[in-house]
């Protein structure tokens, strides 16, 4: 039920007029929202998708990002990506985005900062891991996850269990619902599109950064791509003659603008036709933004070689194996003896199933501590975990 049904509140009427002024017509307006599930009055001087982003942010789950690997581990050092500050690279490359192309900033933050709240320890070999372990019971995906983290396994509230996010926040991250709704035409929010987009120019960028940084890529093996040689061009230094960190960072930051201004163009372009359009009806024409066809190739390219010279990097691959080893012993043991699971995580287990819950309480984990409970696990204690 909305919040907002009927007239609206004083203090909602002046985020509506604010937006009116400021966003163009199909950027999601807070006028647009169908409110939340627990009726809550509207805050003084916060818009709902504000509100959203500060509930996130403030989140127990938010915070463990920063001991979830990215790509690489800790053991490889301290300069590479966590999943919290890839989360603010989306942020900030999103509300760019978002900012220039006049749609709801509140909620594109929201989005950005909640994408990845759902990832389990381990990077992608955790997630991986976890889909293998819990095939029988549907698999796992982070996207999914992270609606249990905001609706149900946070706790914040006295009244209700999550976080009672807007309904648009919720669905931006229901990425299978969205998958359905493509198959009939609709699109979702340009807002989620943005950050969605955002989250990939955000990854090239940076994974290229810290594989260099690691020494698992050199400037001469990614020169033959033509992103990488158009991110030379545009720097428009001789950058050859520069030292090695210098080139790095002038390519990365060529990288990320050269990817956004591309994709602000086209968008721009694509949604010229359509000034005057509600959100509802740019989505019911199933209104896509999305790179030009030279940029698109382009990533591709770079993103196919990263998989196969990067994310298969003979470094990653023993990590990768050991991580993924700790999360089937700690399935296992614990979906067939779910006593040894933290008290909320047995009270789960016994509404729904011993894996999946088991499934859950690992997927919460950060590396470190999924490492701490394999240790107790393992060792000679027989008590239940603990929570996170
Ligand atoms: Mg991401």
């Amino acid at each position: 039920m909305s919040e907002i049904d009927g007239e609206s509140s004083p203090d909602l009427q002046q985020f509506i007029d604010r937006e009116h002024l400021l966003l163009a017509s199909y950027a999601t307006h807070s006028s647009d929202t169908q409110g939340r599930v627990h009726l809550e009055s509207e805050h003084l001087y916060r818009a709902p998708y504000a509100r959203d982003r500060d509930r996130i942010l403030h989140s127990s789950a938010f915070r463990r990002l920063s001991g979830k690997m990215q790509v690489f581990t800790g053991e490889m050092g301290i300069y590479h990506r966590t999943r919290l500050t890839h989360t603010f690279e989306v942020a900030s490359v999103a509300r760019t985005l978002a900012r220039a192309l006049r749609l709801n900033e509140d909620l594109t933050e929201a989005l950005a900062l909640m994408h990845d709240i759902g990832h389990p320890p381990y990077g992608h070999c955790g997630e991986d891991a976890l889909d293998a372990c819990l095939a029988a019971a549907g698999g796992f995906s982070h996207n999914q996850f992270a609606l249990v983290v905001v609706q149900e396994l946070e706790k914040r509230y006295l009244n209700f269990d999550g976080l009672n996010l807007s309904h648009e926040t919720l669905a931006g991250q229901d990425v299978r619902a969205n998958k359905e709704a493509a198959a009939v035409g609709r699109s979702p929010s340009l807002e989620v599109q943005i950050v969605d987009l955002a989250d990939s120019i955000a990854y090239d960028a940076h994974d290229v950064d810290d594989a260099l940084q690691l020494g698992l890529l050199t400037i001469a093996e990614l020169k033959d791509l033509s992103i990488i040689q158009r991110a030379i061009l545009t720097t428009g230094e001789p950058i050859d003659v520069l030292p090695k960190q210098q080139i790095r960072v002038e390519l990365v930051r060529a990288l990320i603008d050269l990817q956004v201004s591309d994709l602000l163009h086209q968008s721009s372009d694509r949604l010229m036709p359509h000034g005057g359009k509600s959100c509802d009806e740019v989505c019911s024409l199933g209104v896509r933004l999305e790179h030009s066809t030279s940029i698109a190739s382009e990533r591709e390219e770079l993103e196919q070689f990263l998989f196969e010279t990067v994310y298969r990097h003979k470094r990653l691959i023993p990590v990768r194996e050991a991580a993924a080893d700790r999360l089937q012993v700690l399935f296992d043991t614990l979906s067939q003896d779910p006593l040894r699971l933290p008290l909320r995580f047995r009270n789960r287990a016994e509404q729904s199933s011993p894996e999946v819950a088991t499934g859950q309480y690992l997927a919460g984990m950060t590396d470190q501590f999924c490492d701490q409970q394999y240790r107790q696990l393992t060792g000679p204690s027989s008590g239940p975990l603990a929570d996170w």
